[in-house]
C-alpha cells in the first residue's frame, strides 16, 4: 500500500530527517581520505546523527551492523564500515545512510572519491549522478514508475554502463522501506502512476562492467562478478502537483560540494 503525503508531511520529513541525513552524508563525505577506516565514518555518523536528535536509521535494521552502508570499489552496496577496511588513493566509497529523526526515516546516498581516481571511474560515478537527476526529473504526477526506470537505464545503457536489476529504489516515510519499488529499469508508461503525495527514494545502481552482481559471506554485501566498480547515488524525494522535490537537502542544497566542488 502506497502511503500518501500532504505536502506539510513533506515539508516536516524535509525539515527534520532529511536535512539531517544529507548533512550528515556530507560530513561522512569530507573524511573520505586515504588512510581513513570506513568504520571510523561509522563512528563519526552515529555520533552527528546522535547529537542532532536523531537515531541512525541503518544501525540494527534487518541486523545490519552499522549505521552506514560503507561500499567501496566493487561493492554496490551493503558493505559493512569496518576498521580493516583502510581506504587508499583511487578508490571510490559509496556511503549510504539515513537519520531516523521526529518519527520519519531518511535514506540517502553518494559515491565519494578517495584521492585522486581515473578518469574511468569518474565517468562512471559522473553518468549515475545524471541517472539520478534524470529519474528525478520524470517524477512528476501522470507519469509512471516505469518513466524513471526508463530514463535511468536509458542514460546509463547508452553510455556503455550496466544497470543492477536485483535492488531498486522505494517509498519512504514513516518507515524506511514502504511500497512501491522503485526500479532503476523499465519501459515508458509502465508500472504504477505517478502521483502528488508520493515519497520516494531513487537511487541507481550502476556499474562499469557486468551487471551481475552476488552477495558476499557475510550475507549482505553485494559485488559486481567482475570486481569492476560500482557507483550509487539516491535522493528522497516527494511528488508534488509542481514536479519532484528533493527532501534530502540541507542548507547547501542536494548537490552542493557533495564532490569536485559542484
Ligand atoms: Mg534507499
Amino acid at each position: 500500500m502506497i502511503r500518501i503525503k500532504t505536502l506539510e508531511e513533506m515539508e516536516e520529513y524535509r525539515k527534520t530527517a532529511g536535512t539531517l541525513s544529507k548533512a550528515v552524508l556530507r560530513r561522512a563525505g569530507k573524511m573520505v581520505k586515504p588512510g581513513v577506516t570506513t568504520l571510523e565514518i561509522d563512528q563519526m555518523v552515529e555520533g552527528f546523527i546522535r547529537l542532532h536528535g536523531g537515531t541512525p536509521g541503518f544501525k540494527g535494521y534487518g541486523g545490519f551492523p552499522g549505521s552506514i552502508c560503507a561500499s567501496v570499489n566493487e561493492q554496490i552496496v551493503h558493505g559493512f564500515p569496518l576498521s580493516n577496511v583502510v581506504l587508499k588513493d583511487g578508490d571510490i566509497l559509496s556511503i549510504d545512510t539515513g537519520a531516523n529523526k521526529a518519527g520519519w526515516a531518511g535514506d540517502n546516498a553518494w559515491t565519494f572519491y578517495v584521492g585522486k581516481v581515473s578518469d574511468e571511474v569518474k565517468g562512471l560515478c559522473e553518468c549515475t549522478r545524471d541517472c539520478l537527476k534524470a529519474g528525478i526529473e520524470q517524477a512528476v504526477p501522470g507519469n509512471h514508475l516505469g518513466d524513471i526506470g526508463h530514463a535511468v537505464q536509458t542514460l546509463a545503457e547508452s553510455n556503455g554502463y550496466g544497470v543492477v536489476r536485483e535492488y531498486v529504489g522505494h517509498g519512504v516515510g514513516h518507515d524506511m522501506h514502504e511500497d512501491p519499488n522503485v526500479p532503476n529499469y523499465g519501459r515508458r508508461g509502465r508500472g504504477v502512476k505517478l502521483q502528488a503525495g508520493m515519497v520516494i527514494a531513487i537511487e541507481p545502481m550502476i556499474t562499469l562492467g557486468t551487471r551481475k552482481n552476488h552477495v558476499l559471506a557475510n550475507g549482505w554485501t553485494v559485488v559486481t562478478d567482475d570486481g569492476m566498480p560500482a557507483a550509487h547515488y539516491e535522493n528522497t524525494i516527494g511528488i508534488t502537483k509542481d514536479g519532484p522535490i528533493i527532501l534530502t537537502q540541507d542548507e547547501l542544497g542536494p548537490w552542493c560540494n557533495m564532490q569536485g566542488g559542484e
